[in-house]
Order: C-alpha cells, then structure tokens, then sequence
C-alpha cells in the first residue's frame, strides 16, 4: 500500500516554471484528502508557493504535503497556518564564490554559454541550499527552452565540466537548460531518506513520480533509495496517475 507520493515539479505536476492547472489543483488537494504527498524539485521555496500552493483550492489539506525545495537541500512542514522551515542546508558564501567561479569557467571551455550575450533574467541564481545555471536564464520562454537541449547533450557536458571543478559539491542536471550545484551528498535520494525517516514511512511503501527517470535525468538520484517508481511523460500522464490512484484509494 502507498502510504506517500512524492512529485518531481517541472515536466511532472506542471510544465516547467507553470503553475498547476485548474485540473492539476482539483485532483492534488483529493490526494492530499486520502495519503501523504510531498513535491520536490530544484527550485526554491518561493517558487513552490507561486507553483503548487497558490493554485490549490481552499479547502486543500496542507498538513498531509510536506516541501522539499533545492532538490531536497530544504524540506518545509504546514503547521498551525505557515511553512516551517525543518531544515535548510545552505551554502556559504564563499561557497557560493567558488561554484559560481567554476560554473562560469565551465560555460567559457564548453563554449555552451555566452555570458557577454543578453539572457532572460540572470543565469545563475543562487536559492539558499542550492545554486543554479540557466543557460538561457531563469526566465527564457517554456519554447526556447525546450529546443536548446532536447538531446541532453548540452547538459551533460556541463555538468561533467562543472563537476570536476567541484569535486566537494552535488552537481546535477536541473530542468531542461539548467545544472543545480548542491552540498556533497546533497540530493533527491538524500531528501527522500530524510522525508521517509521524518514521516516514519518505510521508502518500500512510498511511490515516487518523475519525468526523468532515467540515466542522467534528474529524478536518477531516487533510484539510490528504496522506494518505488513510476515514470511519466508529462503533466497529462501525472493527471491519469492520480486519477486511477484515487479510484483504487
Ligand atoms: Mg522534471
């Protein structure tokens, strides 16, 4: 019996950087009325309220969602009205000097980013637990993104290049143009452990839902816990997920 469900965001619950639609929001808070639900992704806290809460309808049971931000560097509870915060592995800042040196470095030698070129919104970004490359920017069209690296390619090779630059951080594929540098160790599966032991949950009786599950793909880190997977296309798949899940439920 699945006693959790824990989402991926971009690519899963919503297309990149969308928030849930009308329909997503309806069926997420019937979820969250029947089992534990966590979401976990790289982008920060504030983003999961524009993405994930603001949508959700009123009457949505809070309680049962647990937040893991950063990839798992942060995890967030609902208590008594706000988002308690149960911890938050952040980077220093002389931390965040070195990974930005060796992002910037890694974007020059690949010759993959041009820094003197205008993006959409600034291309590194750093969220607290995590700091972020966007090749194109935070805020390049859901169109331009998805045709920069369809093949993954781009991607690899910079994260490749920035880790070994950083031999001492977590470095991974982020969405679709963009790598996330956490601490060593720091990941999806390291958010799940956490989670799981929090919740009091065996990993065997949780499910996760991911768009990347795949070798290289950023969902690759759950594969190094116990729980169980279920891999969508996108948003559309994740919608006929839940809504078999909750007739069986
Ligand atoms: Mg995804």
């Amino acid at each position: 019996m699945t006693k959790l469900i824990i989402f991926d965001l971009d690519g899963t619950l919503v297309e990149s950087k969308q928030p849930l639609t009308e329909h997503m929001a309806a069926l997420f808070a019937q979820l969250l009325a029947v089992t534990r639900v966590a979401v976990i992704s790289g982008g920060a806290l504030p983003q999961f309220m524009k993405q994930v809460i603001a949508p959700l309808p009123d009457e949505a049971n809070l309680s049962h969602l647990s937040l893991l931000p950063t990839s798992g560097a942060a995890f967030y509870e609902y208590h008594a009205g706000e988002w308690k915060k149960i911890y938050e592995e952040r980077l220093s800042e002389k931390e965040v000097h070195t990974i930005e040196t060796a992002m910037r470095e890694a974007a020059k030698e690949t010759g993959l980013i041009d820094f003197s070129t205008k993006a959409w919104g600034e291309r590194i970004e750093y969220r607290g637990g995590q700091i972020t490359l966007s090749a194109l920017g935070q805020q390049a069209p859901l169109v331009e993104k998805k045709e920069w690296d369809p093949t993954h390619t781009k991607r690899h090779a910079l994260q490749a290049n920035i880790a070994a630059r950083l031999p001492e951080f977590s470095v991974g594929i982020g969405g679709a143009t963009s790598i996330d540098v956490t601490k060593r160790g720091i990941d999806k599966a390291y958010g799940i452990h956490k989670l799981c032991d929090r919740l009091g949950i065996a990993e065997s009786e949780a499910l996760y839902v991911g768009d990347e599950l795949v070798k290289g793909g950023n969902d690759e880190a759950v594969y190094k816990t116990d729980i169980q997977t279920k891999s969508v296309n996108n948003p559309a798949e994740t919608v006929k997920l839940i809504e078999s899940f909750l007739t069986t439920a």
